[in-house]
């Protein structure tokens, strides 16, 4: 029986998991997959997890796990086998990014200190943005800044990995064109890409920066935060969770950061929110076209852009001038699965393309590991 390499998502209110069957051939077959939702502690989460994907898998040797890791700094262009030092230099990204970065690594701690003798490797959204010029890392800010690290990065790296991987089997040579791919979950992003290699992104410095996202701002005057940091009473804790946690749709409509809740709502709150999400989801794919000098295809992915064909319809005729003519019928139709929306002939083409962050690092977890990291029939400890 083949070797399991398990990958772990873990976020701030759950753990998402897959478990793959370790072969040498793309694309590794997922064997077991799930959500634990708000884990008392990460150990209470992956000592019920060890015993419950033994028992799946009928006791399969693990190999390694894989971890999402939001942030990988300067440092890190490519995924790594997690050391303590590895770890230490991790830590110090945790202010980059406080809505995530703690929460993977806590996961990784977790993991080490359960079965400390499996490999473990970190794979971070921000390594696929490395490949942009310098003019899209940049901000006009002192050098020196520059120079310490305050830039641009980019996140949703392994998204657009996978779907930069997916392009060529649906859109042939469109897919080494101008493409900007909208990763719409409960964080936004969109990422300009030429040749399949990122050449621009809406998120920046932090997760916050671009699109308006369930519960974040996105881009925003800097002028505001620096108004709302002297009002009386305002902490940093407190401003930061206005920006990372009440605001977006939330905080727009009062009602939900959920797009599907906000769709069903017949509240003027929920439309306006819904028509702000969109007016600036267009500014800006605006400004990837810009990047791109025109565009070739949109492809939108991840909860929102693959389920909800009122918020593609909006994007699409808001596109209009891009030369996108979106196919109404096949919109509306749209099945789980990649499909093209846009009508034969437009310009440029629209597709919906699900995202798997999850295989993505389950294969580069086995590429880092082919070779020299033997499988080791670990024992689950016992719940
Ligand atoms: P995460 O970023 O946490 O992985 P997802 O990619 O699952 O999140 O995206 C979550 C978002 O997708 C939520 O706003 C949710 O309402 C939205 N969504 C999921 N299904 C639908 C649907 N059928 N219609 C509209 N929105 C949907």
């Amino acid at each position: 029986m083949q070797p399991a390499l398990l990958v772990i998502n873990s976020g701030s209110s759950s753990v998402k998991f897959a478990a793959y069957e370790a072969a040498d051939e793309a694309p590794l077959s997922r064997i077991a997959h799930g959500r634990i939702e708000n884990p008392a502690s990460p150990e209470a989460a992956f000592t019920q997890l060890f015993d419950w994907l033994a028992q799946q898998t009928g006791g399969r040797a693990l190999l390694a796990v894989g971890h999402r890791v939001v942030h990988g700094g300067a440092q890190f262009q490519q995924p790594a086998r997690v050391t303590p030092a590895v770890l230490a230099q991790l830590e110090t990204l945790n202010p980059l990014a406080p809505l995530h970065q703690p929460h993977n690594l806590s996961a990784i701690r977790a993991v080490a200190r359960l079965l400390p003798e499996l490999p473990q490797v970190a794979c971070f959204d921000t390594e696929f943005h490395a490949s942009q010029p310098w003019v899209a890392q940049a901000c006009a800010l002192p050098r020196r800044l520059t120079e310490a690290g305050i830039k641009r990065y980019g996140f949703h790296g392994l998204s657009y990995e996978y779907i930069a991987s997916a392009l060529p089997a649906h859109l042939g040579a469109v897919a080494e064109g101008r493409v900007v791919v909208a990763h719409l979950g409960n964080g936004a992003s969109l990422c300009a890409m030429r040749g399949r290699r990122s050449v621009a992104s809406t998120m920046g410095f932090s997760t916050l920066d671009g699109l308006m996202m369930g519960t974040r701002c996105g881009s925003l005057d800097p002028g505001i935060v620096l108004h709302l940091i002297q009002q009386p009473g305002i902490s940093v804790s407190a401003l930061e969770k206005l920006l990372y946690e009440e605001s977006g749709l939330l905080g727009v409509s009062g009602i939900s950061g959920d797009m599907r809740t906000l769709e069903a709502s017949a509240a003027p709150e929920a439309r306006q929110a819904i028509e702000l999400y969109a007016y600036r989801l267009n500014q800006q794919l605006g400004s990837m076209a810009a990047a791109l000098g025109g565009l070739d295809a949109l492809v939108f992915t991840a909860g929102i852009g693959e389920n909800s064909a009122p918020m593609r319809q909006r994007v699409g005729s808001g596109a209009a001038w891009l030369g996108l003519e979106l196919d109404a019928e096949a919109n509306q139709a749209a099945q789980p699965g990649a499909c093209c929306i846009s009508k034969t002939g437009s310009r440029v083409a629209a597709w919906v393309i699900p995202t798997d962050e999850e295989g993505m690092i389950a294969r580069h977890t086995q590429a880092l590991l082919r070779g020299n990291a033997p499988a080791q029939r670990v024992k689950p400890p016992v719940a």
